[in-house]
C-alpha cells in the first residue's frame, strides 16, 4: 500500500469520468468504489445508501468480500455520519475510519467509508476530499438508473439485518407487543388403534368440543359483517363436512387410531387437491389443514385456546395459519400477525383485516430468530420487524399508535358535530378511497361521502383484469357501505406509477406525461365501456356519480362522456336495472382544461381538482421525484391563482367543484382552498380529523379577506404567512 495521498478528490473524479463507464449500473459502481479505495489508498472503501429511516445498506464494496450487515442510523462511525449529516471518524485499536455522508437536498441519504489498517491522522485537506468526492457521488447514486439498481438490490436483501427483518405488507398498520410462537401441528402419537369404539367415541367428542368452540368464537361481536364471515361460514361448512368424517370413520373402521385417522384424511385430500390450479380449493386446503390440527388437538384432550396471560400485547408469529387459529388468541391482544405463508386472499388475512391487524408475510428465518416473550415492533407499512426494538424504533413505533389514538379520538369526538365553520358556513366533507380498509371510515367519520374512490386499487391488486361481475360485487361494497351518501366512482386511471401487475409494462420516456388513465382507456375502449357498464349494474336504483382522470380537453370528456352513453344504453337495452339518476365529471389535472373551463362546465355535472397531478404539470415538476420535495408549494401565488380561476369559474356557473388531491387533506392548504371559495373537499381518512377540526375553528369571511390580500406576494411560498395566521385565530393546526 502506497502513500496516503490526502488531496485525492481531482484524481478520483477524474478516474471516475474516464474509466466507470460500464453500461451495467452494478459493474460501474464497482469500477467507482475500486477507483476509491486504490486513490485514497485506504484498505477498504464501501458505499451505503439508507434503505430506510434507520438503516443503511452497504451496495458497494472495494474488495472481494461478503457484504457486510446493514448499519443503523446512529450508530457506529457509519451510522453516525448518516444521521448528523457530518463527516465522522473513529478509531478501534489499530483499525481507522472515516465515513461522510451523501446528501441530497443537504439531507444524508448514505455514507461513504474508508478504513485504515495503520495509525492514520486525518487532516482538513483529507476531509475536503472526501467530502468532495461524496458530493460527485451524491449526483451519480441519485441517477435514475442507479437509483433503481440500488433500490432493487436494497429489496433483494430482504432480512435487513439480525434484529431488523423486512417482509411483504398484508395488512398495513402499526405493532408493539411480546412475541408469542404460534405452535399447533404435532406428531402423531399412535396409528394402530386397541379399541375401534372408543376411537369413534373420542373422535364424536372432539368433533362436537370443537364445534362449539368454533361457534362460540365466530360469533363474536368484533367479527359481524363483512368478507370474512362468509369465510367463516364456509369454515364451519368445512369442519362438518360428511365425507370427510367418513374417510375419517373408514380409516379408524380399518384399525387406525383417530388421530392417525384424521392425519391420513388430510393426506388423501392433500393429494387430490394441492396439484388444482384453483386458488379457492387451494385456500380450501389451509382451511382443511387447520381444522385437522385443530381435531387432533381435542383429541389429545387439549383445547384450542391459547394462552396468552402474561401479556397486555402480543404479536403473533406462525408458519401458517388458519382464520380460526386468529381466534384462540384474545383478539384484543392482537397488535401484529406475523406469518411465512400468507397471501391477501387467504382466508387469515382476510379475517386479520376484520380484527384490524397488521399482517406482515414472507419472513424468512423468522422462526430461528425469534424466542418467545421477547419484544417485537411492527411497521407494517414499510414490512419491517424489529425483534428487541431499541428505544428510539419503540419511540417511533409508540408514536405512530399514539397518533393513530387520537386521529380516531378526534373522529369520534367531531363525529357527530356539524362540519360547519365558526361563521356557519357548510363545507361538504368527503373521503379519498382506496384501499379496503378505508371503507369503514365512511361510518365511522359520519362523513358526506366518497369524493374520490381510485377504482384502479382493486385492479392492481388482482392476478388478472377483474372481469364485470368482480367489478361490479367491489363497487356494490362501496355503496352498500356508503348507504345513502354520494360516491364517485373514478375510471381506471392506471399507467405513468400506477401498473397494472399483468399487463406489459410500457417502456416510456415520460411516463407521467405518456400513455396514461383516461388516454389509455379511451385507446382501449372495451375496458371503459366494461367499466362503465359495470358502474351502472352497481348502482342500479342509485344516484351514480363518475368522473374521468387526466382530461386534457373538451373533445377527451366528450369521448369519454359518449363512451359512457353507450354503456348505458346496452345495459338499459338488456334490461339490468338502471341508476336513480347519473352525474358525470371530469378531473382537473391538466393545466390546459383550465384555459377551456367555462366550455367544459356548460357539458359536465360537476368537476374535482387532482391537485397531485395538476402541481406536477403546473410546475413541470416530477411529483414522485424526491430531488425535487418540496422545490415548489401548492400555497404560492402562481398556484392559488390557478385554484382560485377554477373555483370561481365552477361556482359561477353553479357546477359543484371540489378538491380531492393531497392539498385538500392538509389543514393549512385546506384553509387556504376554502378561503378562495371552496366548499366541497375530499380527503384521506387519516386526514379526516385534523381537517375537519380546523374547518369547525375557522372563520370563512376573515380567511377569505386574508388570503386574497397575500395572492400577488412575490415570495415563493405563503405557506409561513398562513400558519401564523392560522396560530394568530386560534384556528386548530396539528
Ligand atoms: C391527483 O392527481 O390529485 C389525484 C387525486 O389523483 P391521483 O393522486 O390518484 O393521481
Ligand atoms: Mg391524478
Amino acid at each position: 500500500m502506497g502513500k496516503t495521498n490526502k488531496n485525492f478528490a481531482l484524481s478520483v473524479i477524474k478516474r471516475i469520468y474516464a474509466e466507470a463507464n460500464a453500461d451495467q449500473s452494478a459493474e460501474k459502481l464497482n469500477q467507482i468504489i475500486k477507483i476509491i479505495t486504490e486513490e485514497t489508498k485506504a484498505s477498504l472503501a464501501e458505499i451505503y445508501i439508507k434503505a430506510d429511516d434507520v438503516t443503511l445498506e452497504c451496495v458497494a464494496i472495494g474488495r472481494e468480500d461478503k457484504i457486510p450487515p446493514a448499519v443503523r442510523v446512529g450508530y457506529g462511525v457509519i451510522g453516525k455520519a448518516g444521521a448528523n449529516n457530518r463527516t465522522s471518524f473513529a478509531k478501534a485499536g489499530n483499525i481507522f475510519k472515516i465515513a461522510s455522508p451523501l446528501r441530497r437536498w443537504n439531507k444524508p441519504v448514505g455514507v461513504l467509508a474508508l478504513t485504515f489498517p495503520k495509525p492514520h491522522d486525518y487532516d482538513e485537506t483529507e476531509v475536503e476530499a472526501l467530502e468532495t468526492v461524496c458530493l460527485f457521488l451524491s449526483e451519480i447514486v441519485a441517477s435514475e438508473e442507479m437509483d433503481q439498481y440500488i433500490k432493487k438490490v436494497i429489496k433483494s436483501r430482504g432480512i435487513v439485518s439480525k434484529d431488523h427483518l423486512k417482509g411483504v405488507v398484508i395488512n398495513a398498520g402499526y405493532g408493539l407487543g411480546n412475541i408469542v410462537v404460534h405452535h399447533r401441528r404435532k406428531a402423531v402419537t399412535q396409528v394402530f388403534a386397541k379399541d375401534k369404539d372408543l376411537e369413534l367415541k373420542n373422535l364424536e367428542i372432539a368433533r362436537q368440543k370443537m364445534n362449539e368452540d368454533l361457534e362460540a368464537k365466530f360469533s363474536q361481536e368484533s367479527l359481524q359483517g363483512g368478507d370474512h364471515v362468509e369465510i367463516l361460514d364456509a369454515y364451519r361448512m368445512i369442519a362438518n363436512d360428511k365425507g370427510w368424517y367418513k374417510r375419517i370413520i373408514g380409516h379408524i373402521d380399518s384399525g387406525m387410531t383417530a388421530e392417525a385417522a384424521v392425519e391420513q384424511a388430510y393426506s388423501e385430500m392433500w393429494a387430490r387437491l394441492s396439484g388444482a390450479a384453483d386458488a379457492y380449493l387451494k385456500e380450501r386446503l389451509h382451511d382443511l389443514r387447520d381444522i385437522a390440527d385443530r381435531l387432533r388437538l381435542y383429541l389429545s384432550g387439549e383445547d384450542c385456546n391459547s394462552d396468552t396471560n402474561n401479556y397486555d400485547d402480543i404479536v403473533i408469529i406462525a408458519t401458517s395459519m388458519g382464520p380460526a387459529d386468529l381466534m384462540d388468541y384474545d383478539y384484543k391482544k392482537i397488535r401484529a400477525l406475523i406469518i411465512e405463508e400468507c397471501t391477501p386472499t387467504m382466508h387469515v388475512a382476510i379475517v386479520a383485516k376484520a380484527l384490524n391487524v397488521p399482517v406482515i408475510a414472507k419472513i424468512e428465518g423468522l422462526f430461528k430468530d425469534v424466542k418467545e416473550g421477547e419484544l417485537m415492533a411492527v411497521d407494517g407499512f414499510s414490512g419491517s420487524v424489529y425483534i428487541n426494538p431499541p428505544k428510539d424504533i419503540v419511540a417511533r413505533i409508540s408514536a405512530k399508535l399514539e397518533a393513530k389514538k387520537k386521529e380516531l379520538e378526534q373522529i369520534q369526538k367531531l363525529k357527530n358535530l356539524p362540519c360547519k365553520t365558526k361563521d356557519k358556513e357548510r363545507i361538504n366533507l368527503y373521503l379519498n378511497i382506496g384501499m379496503d380498509f378505508d371503507i369503514e371510515y365512511i361510518k365511522s367519520t359520519n362523513c358526506d361521502g366518497v369524493g374520490l374512490y381510485r377504482t384502479e386499487i382493486p385492479f392492481m391488486s388482482s392476478t388478472e383484469m377483474p372481469d364485470i361481475n368482480k367489478q361490479v360485487a367491489c363497487y356494490k361494497k362501496l355503496f352498500d357501505a356508503a348507504g345513502n351518501k354520494k360516491v364517485i366512482f373514478r375510471s381506471l386511471d392506471v399507467g405513468s406509477d400506477k401498473l397494472l401487475p399483468y399487463w406489459k409494462n410500457i417502456d416510456e420516456e415520460n411516463p407521467a406525461i405518456g400513455w396514461r388513465s383516461i388516454r389509455i382507456t379511451l385507446d382501449r375502449r372495451a375496458i371503459l365501456r366494461k367499466q362503465m357498464r359495470a358502474f351502472i349494474r352497481a348502482a342500479s336504483g342509485k344516484e351514480l356519480y363518475v368522473m374521468f382522470p387526466m382530461i386534457s380537453d373538451l373533445d377527451e370528456f366528450l369521448e369519454a362522456k359518449e363512451t359512457f352513453d353507450f354503456a348505458y344504453e346496452r345495459e338499459k337495452k338488456e334490461g339490468y336495472p338502471l341508476p336513480k339518476s347519473v352525474h358525470l365529471g371530469l378531473m382537473i389535472e391538466v393545466p390546459s382544461v383550465v384555459f377551456q373551463l367555462r366550455e367544459i362546465l356548460k357539458h359536465c355535472d360537476f368537476i374535482s381538482v387532482g391537485t397531485n397531478d395538476l402541481y406536477q404539470f403546473f410546475f413541470a415538476c416530477d411529483r414522485g421525484n424526491s430531488r425535487l420535495t418540496g422545490r415548489y408549494d401548492v400555497l404560492s401565488a402562481p398556484f392559488l391563482n390557478l385554484m382560485k380561476k377554477i373555483i370561481k369559474e365552477a361556482n359561477a356557473a353553479n357546477v359543484t367543484c371540489s378538491v380531492c388531491g393531497e392539498m385538500a387533506s392538509n389543514p393549512i392548504d385546506a384553509m387556504a382552498l376554502i378561503g378562495l371559495g371552496l366548499r366541497n373537499l375530499s380527503v384521506s381518512s387519516a386526514a379526516y380529523g385534523k381537517v375537519k377540526a380546523m374547518i369547525r375553528s375557522m372563520n370563512v369571511k376573515e380567511v377569505e379577506d386574508y388570503i386574497n390580500n397575500i395572492l400577488s406576494t412575490s415570495r415563493k411560498t405563503v405557506r409561513p404567512q398562513l400558519t401564523a395566521y392560522a396560530f394568530d385565530h386560534a384556528i386548530e393546526i396539528y
